[in-house]
């Protein structure tokens, strides 16, 4: 059946709202209010008997979900480590959407993997890896960790003559990991679900900025998986791979690199310097969702060489036989969105420079808020090397208070975090739509409720934009 009039209507309407919604930005609380979270009870209704009308079903989305968003599609919020989206990402997902296209082989969608495989060979190209490694397109960098260990283990057990694609575990060769003590939590969660115990997995130690330090590293030989980071979480550091990865690979052992937001410093000849090395990884992980400012959903993980890549993820059936290229063949997914196309999208409108340009931009606005801090009675704690902020008030409770009330405010929403055992305010930029006169009103606010707090007023709730 072609579309109905009803269809067109509906996603007329999606359409609308949607536009309401971006025109809307800046113009709500960061943060939903109090009120428009209690209305979410409206959504706690039984499963319908009968089906409910669908331009009635988006209306109630529309109502009761959109005042209980957060605004991450905006340019005050500093959350976490993720961006807005960019709207060409954005409207190449609409268009996705209506193609409803299973992006696992070109017998799916022939249009899906061609694009998809030009969006594989400019991130390689932006981000300065090797043109011949092989790129799945993943749902986050969580996603790719376990890809990366899991081809990692593969690899290494296949070198020392066993397959475990044949054998499994039981009884193989033991295989460690070192990883930073300041890893992400989703490497100790890939790590486990693959069967990796604590007895198995070795912390480095770190130095004073957060890098791994290599005098310290633990012991490193030909059954050793090492992931090191580019970008950790709290200070944005890289660790020294220039030091690390070439006496580990003469050792035997996989490096993989967690990138999540910070490999696309890469991309910037002015931050490059600080993943110097980094290039003879074995794997990386990177994520489009975070500084790449595309939708959720959408991360890379790479491997050096596309081979082991494709034999370890490998899901070719009787009636499914594809390429090596295969999406569905370098990903956990089987039946999968397409979700190269929207990196595509946005690396094409970008460019080269404009990749640049965003890493530059963000990483200025970042150095700019530490700036405002340093003069604004805040400790800043790391060097603030790319797009991320620690800092501090005079004490914990200061801090946490502080943080609290500029969430609650409405005109902005960071996180807080823990760094080497005390509170800490957590700032990072990472939206294209961030801009200096974003800046400004966030350093308004913190001023504000510093100078509050220090002549002893409460520091709360809402102020006045
Ligand atoms: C966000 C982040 C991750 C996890 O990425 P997801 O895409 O959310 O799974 C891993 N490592 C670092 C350094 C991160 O910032």
């Amino acid at each position: 059946m072609s579309q109905t009039a009803d269809e067109v209507l509906l996603m007329e309407d999606a359409d609308r709202r949607a536009r309401a919604y971006t025109a809307g930005i800046g113009a709500r609380p960061v943060f939903p209010t109090a009120d428009a979270v209690r209305n979410l009870v409206t959504f706690d209704e039984p499963l319908p008997d009968r089906g409910r009308d669908a331009a009635e079903t988006l209306g109630l989305l529309d109502d009761y979900g959109t005042p209980a968003t957060v605004e991450t599609n905006g340019g005050r919020y500093f959350g976490f480590v993720t961006g807005a989206t960019f709207p060409v990402a954005a409207a190449a997902e609409r268009l996705v959407l209506a193609w409803d296209n299973a992006g696992l082989a070109h017998v799916t969608s022939p249009a899906a993997a061609k694009v998809e495989a030009v969006a594989a060979r400019w991130v390689l190209d932006a981000l300065h890896l090797p043109s011949t490694a092989g790129v799945g397109f993943t749902t986050s960098a969580g996603a790719g960790t376990l890809i990366a260990v899991a081809a990692a283990r593969r690899a290494l057990l296949r070198r020392h003559g066993w397959d475990v694609d044949e054998h499994g575990l039981t009884g193989a060769p033991q295989i460690r990991v070192v990883v930073s003590e300041l890893g992400h939590v989703v490497i100790t969660k890939a790590l486990r679900v693959l069967g990796f115990g604590t007895a198995q997995i070795a912390l480095a130690r770190t130095d004073e900025f957060g890098r791994v330090d290599p005098a310290a590293l633990p012991p490193i030989d030909d059954r050793t998986i090492v992931v090191l980071q580019a970008g950790e979480v709290n200070t944005g550091e890289f660790d020294p791979f220039a030091e690390i990865i070439p006496a580990a690979r003469d050792a035997g052992a996989w490096v993989h690199v967690d990138g999540a937001f910070g490999l696309w410093a890469r991309a910037s000849a002015e931050h490059r310097h600080l993943t110097e090395g980094i290039d003879a990884a074995d794997s990386w992980t990177v994520d489009g969702h975070k500084w790449l400012n595309t939708p959720y959903d959408s991360a890379m993980v790479i491997l050096a060489d596309r081979a082991q890549l494709a034999e370890t993820m490998n899901s070719d059936a009787a009636y499914s036989s594809t390429s090596a290229d295969s999406q569905k063949n370098l990903t956990l997914e089987f039946s999968r969105r397409p979700r190269g196309i929207a990196i595509w999208a946005a690396l094409r409108t970008l460019g080269r420079d404009g990749v640049a340009d965003l890493v530059e931009r963000t990483t200025g606005l970042a150095a700019e808020i530490a700036r405002g801090l340093d003069d604004s009675g805040y400790t800043v704690l790391n060097r603030v090397v790319i797009n991320q902020i620690i800092a501090t008030a005079d004490t914990p409770e200061e801090t946490a208070r502080i943080a609290a009330a500029a969430q609650a405010s409405g005109r902005t929403w960071f996180g807080t975090s823990v760094w080497r055992g005390e509170p800490v305010m957590r700032i990072s930029v990472s939206s294209w739509r961030t801009t200096a006169a974003d800046v400004d009103d966030l350093l308004d606010l913190l001023r504000g409720l510093k100078a509050a707090s220090d002549r002893g007023v409460p520091a709360t709730g809402r102020l006045a934009p």
